[in-house]
């Protein structure tokens, strides 16, 4: 029996690749605007980071994380998510310290592990782009965050998305709201699903932003953290809205929004499609602000503000909402051979083409001229060059302009030496000159 790839995961095939590095590629465009620099952490950590951080009680660490004994007997887990990894590595390689830009911004992408049930935008690898902010409490920083995740998925020519704001307040002002959710789910507990009973004495905050239907209904009149924010958050929220208006970036308070981190604090945002073209996985980004984690994991008191995106759903949305990925580009030049003889020049050829920075590919299985002229029809070559027995024996290169069906015979060591040269005046656009010159040029 062949070996098939684990449940959950995905191969991104050479056929499909392209699509990836259009995402990817306009990410790093617009991370470069911003002056965001990339870092790159290991997939394993300890366990201990995620379940300090991320917490123990959340989804992420309870269920979710592929965590495991290596041989030398540590428990390690393959992240789940990018935060505290970096804000892990931010610690150990002090990246607080005055040699560094201040605030630190930096941007991931890559593969994350969850142990879930696999579904269309739901997978146990799955890639995440994300972004952290070390070292700022002003709000710009927060409206800033927002913005380039909101340009990101503009520039990938995405629509039917909205940003969707909350404030999670400070620790005091959750562990108050923590209580009202308490006392006001507790006498409605048995009407819960099983696990918001569970969560109502691990995470009440997450029965708020349960999916099941009829927690939804139960939260309808619950307590709301707004109502609980001290003077100090509601300000910080209400010029984090500011900013973004004077940016022309809508938005909308949805009080609902809890995330499934504990150490979020207040600003937190998801970006999530407006209707259910991507099945029930309708958000696409979440982030927000976590100003207390840095210290919690060992380091200095330094605020922090992040997102992460899940790639494989911005993928269904482009392909959903029909977005024209810009496609590979066509080949300059394909090199045909006939007959054994020819293969050495072949490689030759495009050897030099290659040499030059032009793309450019080759025939390997001898086939015939037919299909090898299909093939280079495929690739949309700009020029044909061939060798057979006969340009072999004179060490001449027929070259094939197929644009034009233009023809001409070039000597090989032009073609090896000069290939710039022999490639300008084969594609070179005549049509205006021989006009001039009365097709005499
Ligand atoms: P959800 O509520 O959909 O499970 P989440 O709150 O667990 O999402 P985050 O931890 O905030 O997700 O991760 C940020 C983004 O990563 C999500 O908005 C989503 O786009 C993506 N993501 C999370 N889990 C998965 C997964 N298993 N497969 C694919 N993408 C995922
Ligand atoms: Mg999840």
């Amino acid at each position: 029996m062949t070996i098939q790839k684990m449940k959950g995961t995905e191969d991104i095939l050479p056929q499909n690749s392209y699509k990836w590095q259009f995402v990817e590629d306009s990410a790093r465009a617009v991370f470069d605007t911003y002056q965001f620099k990339e870092i790159r952490t290991p997939m394993f950590e300890a366990y201990e980071l995620f379940s300090r951080s991320v917490g123990d009680t959340t989804d992420i660490v309870s269920k979710e994380m592929y965590d495991f004994k290596d041989k030398g007997d540590r428990r390690l887990a393959l992240r789940p998510e990018g935060t505290a990894p970096v804000v892990r590595s931010y610690v150990e390689n002090k990246l607080f310290g005055p040699e560094h830009p201040q605030p630190l911004k930096v941007y991931y992408m890559g593969p994350m592990f969850r142990y879930e049930r696999p579904q269309a935008g739901r997978q146990r690898q799955f890639n995440q782009i994300g972004i952290e902010v070390f070292g700022s409490t002003n709000p710009a920083t927060d409206a800033e965050g927002i913005a380039l995740a909101w340009d990101f998925l503009q520039e990938l020519g995405l629509e039917k998305l909205s940003i969707q704001l909350n404030s999670l307040g400070r620790p005091e002002a959750r562990a108050a709201y923590r209580q009202a959710l308490v006392e006001y789910f507790t006498p409605l507990q048995e009407q819960l699903s099983a696990d918001s009973q569970r969560r109502l004495t691990d995470n009440p905050l997450r029965i708020i932003d349960s999916k099941d239907p009829k927690d939804k209904e139960l939260a309808k009149n619950a307590p709301i953290i707004l109502d609980f924010l001290s003077e100090e958050s509601k300000q910080h929220f209400e010029q984090v809205q500011a900013m973004l208006t004077a940016l022309d970036i809508p938005f909308e308070i949805n009080p609902t929004i809890v995330r499934g981190l504990d150490y979020y604090q207040d600003t937190i945002f998801e970006i999530v499609v407006e209707d259910e073209t991507i099945g029930s996985q309708s958000t696409v980004c979440g982030g927000g602000r976590y100003d207390g984690l840095v210290e919690q994991l060992g380091g200095p008191q330094a605020p922090g503000f992040g997102f992460g995106m899940g790639v494989e759903r911005l993928m269904l949305l482009l392909e959903d909402q029909e977005v024209e990925i810009p496609a590979e580009e066509p080949v300059d030049v394909y090199v045909m051979g006939l007959g054994e003889a020819s293969n050495i020049m072949a490689l030759q050829i495009v050897q030099a083409a290659r040499s030059e920075g032009y793309l450019a590919d080759r025939d390997y299985m001898g086939r015939s001229m037919k299909s090898q002229f299909k093939t280079a029809a495929k690739l949309n070559a700009k020029l044909i060059m061939t060798v057979g027995d006969n340009e072999v024996e004179q060490q001449v290169v027929q070259v094939k302009n197929q644009e034009n069906g233009k023809k001409s015979t070039v000597k090989l060591s032009e073609v090896l030496d000069d290939f710039v040269g022999v490639y300008r005046r084969a594609t070179v656009d005549t049509s205006e000159i021989d006009k001039y010159f009365g097709g005499e040029f």
